[in-house]
């Protein structure tokens, strides 16, 4: 699960981590009024910044700097009123319904900060960086020796000389070494502490010297947090951060009717019964020349009712240009899966081509099923075997 930058803002500060006063904002005016409550606390610029859940919103003008009330009406409306498109969002951008309106701070340098699972190294790991800011996937692609990576003990967490070694290494020297050297260290325990698969702040800044900091402070001016799903349960603070508005509509659904469900670019649909089977299926499609058009597992039981909602959210992606389902009968017997399958089929109705392969239990009487279910389903063809079944389902969407 993710959350959104006002949020994991929230929980730095909680955390102990400085980070710059700010307000999220439904309407205009409140981005109006907020902005000018900023202005009167005696901040001398305010950034505007669109919440949604991808980043690059800073190149995509989504992150704006002004001068003036009038100045935050003008990028509120814009940012409103437009669908936010960077390389981390849908082709077609995100709806944005939320800003945050903050006092913004002068910036000497950016660094890259984060916190995220190393799976092959079964611990968490910090990486940092000291080219932080907008271009740090460029400088990850082309110069990965520039980013700094530290394991981090699961039993004893962050050691303080590691915390330091980071500092150093990003250049920091005296109180701002001090400074990020805490950051890091309380930046690795609300990782743990909250269960997070992510917890990145790019970038954190250094300001340069000013009144009561001679050596500028160190600051994180943007977040993105994200959750294990199957730890939320105990963090019911999280939980309730949770955004509908920002989840794929289908994968709500899905999530809804027990089913896992997980929306990709190709155009064949994937019924399937069993996340293994799911998974052998992803790979089977493409070795065919297809390209799938999603994760679907219907789980063991494949019942009429949750196979009918399969296919309906399968077929509200307009990419779809056929089905394939593949299952495999166990303790729940092919027979009644196929029964199931061509019930579905037809009170779903729908006329794209749809390719079966059932395997299991009983999959003689199954067959017959679909073999007497064809004149009502005329465009359903019945496989052999699992390549058979891709072959007939990549010719049909050809
Ligand atoms: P992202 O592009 O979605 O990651 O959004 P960020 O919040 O990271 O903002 C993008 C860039 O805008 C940052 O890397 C900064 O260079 C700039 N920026 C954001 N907030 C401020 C601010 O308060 N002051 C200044 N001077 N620049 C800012
Ligand atoms: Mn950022």
């Amino acid at each position: 699960m993710r959350i959104h930058e006002f949020q994991a803002r929230q929980m730095l500060a909680d955390a102990g981590i400085p980070v710059p006063s700010g307000r999220m904002v439904q309407t205009v005016a409140e981005a109006v009024g907020a902005a000018q409550a900023a202005f009167a606390d005696g901040a001398t610029q305010v950034v505007i910044k669109a919440q949604v859940h991808a980043g690059g919103r800073g190149k995509a003008g989504f992150v704006r700097l002004v001068n003036s009330a009038e100045a935050a009406r003008e990028a509120a409306t814009f940012m409103f009123s437009h669908r936010m498109i960077s390389p981390q969002t849908p082709p077609e951008g995100l709806e944005v319904k939320r800003l945050l309106v903050a006092a913004a701070v002068d910036i000497k340098r950016e660094f890259y900060l984060a916190v995220t699972v190393d799976r092959a190294n079964r611990t968490n790991t910090l990486i940092a960086c000291a080219e932080g800011g907008v271009e740090i996937e460029t400088v990850a692609h082309e110069r990965p020796e520039a980013i700094i990576r530290q394991p981090i003990d699961p039993l004893v967490g962050l050691h303080p000389f590691q915390a330091r070694r980071v500092g150093l290494a990003l250049g920091l020297r005296g109180k701002p070494l001090t400074a990020a050297t805490d950051i890091l260290l309380r930046l690795a325990k609300l990782t743990q502490a909250s269960d997070a698969s992510l917890c990145e702040i790019n970038p954190l800044v250094l300001t340069p010297p000013e009144d009561g900091a001679p050596a500028g402070r160190v600051l994180a001016i943007d977040a993105k947090f994200s959750f294990d799903d199957n730890a939320l349960f105990r963090h019911e603070s999280i939980s309730a951060m949770f955004d509908e508005a920002e989840e794929n509509p289908a994968e709500l659904r899905a999530a809804e009717f027990g089913l896992s469900y997980v929306a990709l670019d190709g155009n064949i649909g994937c019924l399937v019964n069993g996340a293994g089977l799911a998974m052998s299926t992803m790979d089977l499609v493409p070795l065919h020349g297809g390209e799938p058009a999603n994760f679907l597992d219907v789980g063991g039981s494949a019942s009429e009712e949750a196979v009918a909602e399969a296919f309906r959210i399968i077929l509200s992606d307009q990419r779809v240009a056929g089905v394939l389902v593949n299952i495999f009968g166990g303790i729940m017997p092919c027979d009644r899966i196929a029964r199931a399958v061509v019930a579905a089929a037809r009170t779903v109705g729908f006329n794209s081509p749809l390719v079966i392969r059932l395997e299991g239990t009983n999959v003689g009487p199954a067959r017959e099923i679909l073999h007497e279910s064809s004149a009502a389903i005329p465009q359903m063809q019945i496989a052999t075997d699992l390549a058979d079944a891709a072959r007939r389902i990549v010719a049909a969407v050809a």
